[in-house]
């Protein structure tokens, strides 16, 4: 089979000739920074999601931060997330001045466990030291068993922020990911790589009048044009009041008219994501390869579609498979390491062996090219290529 003459990377945007025209007219109008594409960013956002409202930044690394700020995060406080994740799901509790700890992955999604949760939970009392916040990650667009966890926040009083950045049009118990349903927030992420794009930028949903006031003011330095909460009477029309510390995390109204446009086409993006996960379940099931496990009451976004290198059916290793497909000119990659092995973290205090599940996943893990433009052929390729690196 002849090598595609463009290397195929694991994961990119599709950008349509709509998309063009609505960054051109943004252009051409009154407001680059944020304005009226935002507001009409976020209402797409939120009603596509099921959530009240939506509080759009400019990645989904600052969503995260001001969602945990929200929550009251802070010194002395602890967050919990998954180790199986991009490092900016645990950096945000390091942002606020509070601990970061994790709880292992359940093997067949590679999500959050619900089990290891738990037991955390019920030695973490004893200890006296409960998470205020958890952050459960949708690994490759998989929600996490947000029922369960909803549960344990109710019975231990932890906020649940999830961490969406894979899952925008994915679905759990027939409703989208999103909907906030079982959690206080949900962050997506509008990065190239991720289902639907805005160059850079994120997203907050929630059902919460109030969280959604403190998260508005918190991407734009903490300030109030609202006379109920200054502490003085208004000086005159331009008068305002910085009452909290907040950030210049907005998104530009250029950036939200490309994410509009492109949530046109958002359950195309999804259902194109999951033709080629399907193609890649059917035609990889001979190999040593442990292929991604649907669990029965979510719908996967498939952002990513990861498999595994199976030990027990192959002396081949992750690495050489890896290198194998590289230099045929195909881009897979490893999601994640685990966010406990960075130097960082060990300097935190963290060290292998922690997380044993999601240090295995990771020994093993590689993620095969997904995306909306990734063409039959080119799969055809990908595939062709895995089957010669096995032989
Ligand atoms: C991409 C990603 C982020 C960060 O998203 P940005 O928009 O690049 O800040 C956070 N969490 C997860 C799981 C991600 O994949």
């Amino acid at each position: 089979m002849t090598q595609p003459e463009r290397y195929i990377p694991y994961g990119r945007q599709t950008i349509s000739e709509e998309d063009i025209q609505a960054v051109v007219e943004t252009l051409r109008s009154d407001w680059l920074t944020q304005g009226p594409a935002v507001e009409r960013f976020e209402r797409v956002v939120s009603d596509y999601c099921g959530a009240q409202y939506g509080v759009a930044v400019n990645s989904a690394t600052s969503a995260l931060h001001i969602a945990c700020l929200a929550a009251g995060l802070g010194a002395g406080d602890t967050l919990w997330t998954s180790p199986n994740t991009f490092v900016a799901s645990a950096n945000c509790a390091l942002y606020c001045g509070a601990k970061v700890d994790f709880v292992d992955i359940d093997p067949r999604t590679y999500n959050m466990s619900i089990d290891a949760l738990r037991e955390k939970l019920v030695k973490a009392e004893q200890a006296g030291c409960l998470p205020k916040v958890v952050i459960p990650v949708h690994f490759a667009g998989q929600s996490c068993e947000m029922e369960q966890i909803g549960e344990l926040a109710g019975k231990y009083g932890f906020t649940v922020i999830e961490d969406a950045s894979h899952a925008i049009g994915g679905e759990y118990q027939g409703v989208k990911v999103g909907s906030c349903r079982y959690s206080q927030m949900t962050a997506f992420s509008f990065h190239p790589v991720k289902i639907v794009t805005t160059g850079e930028g994120g997203m907050v949903a929630t059902n919460s009048k109030n969280l959604m006031e403190k998260l508005l003011r918190l991407r734009s330095h903490g300030i109030t044009r609202d006379p109920a909460l200054m502490d003085r009477a208004s000086h005159g029309g331009w008068y305002y009041q910085q009452i909290e510390l907040g950030f210049n995390y907005r998104m530009t109204d250029i950036q939200a008219a490309l994410g509009v446009s492109q949530m046109a086409r958002v359950d195309e993006f999804v259902a194109s994501r999951n033709r080629i996960a399907q193609r890649y379940n059917k035609e990889l099931a001979g190999l040593p390869l442990i292929l991604p496990w649907q669990a029965p009451d979510a719908a996967s976004a498939l952002h990513l579609y990861p498999v595994c290198i199976d030990p027990n059916r192959t002396h081949l290793t992750r690495k050489s498979i890896f290198e194998a497909l590289r230099d045929a000119g195909i881009g897979v990659n490893v999601h994640y390491i685990p966010v406990h092995t960075q130097p960082y973290y060990r300097n935190l205090g963290f060290i292998e062996g922690m997380f044993p599940e999601s240090e295995r996943y990771y020994a093993a893990a590689l993620s095969l090219p997904i995306f909306h433009g990734l063409d039959e052929a080119s799969q055809d390729y990908v595939i062709n290529q895995l089957k010669v690196a096995f032989t």
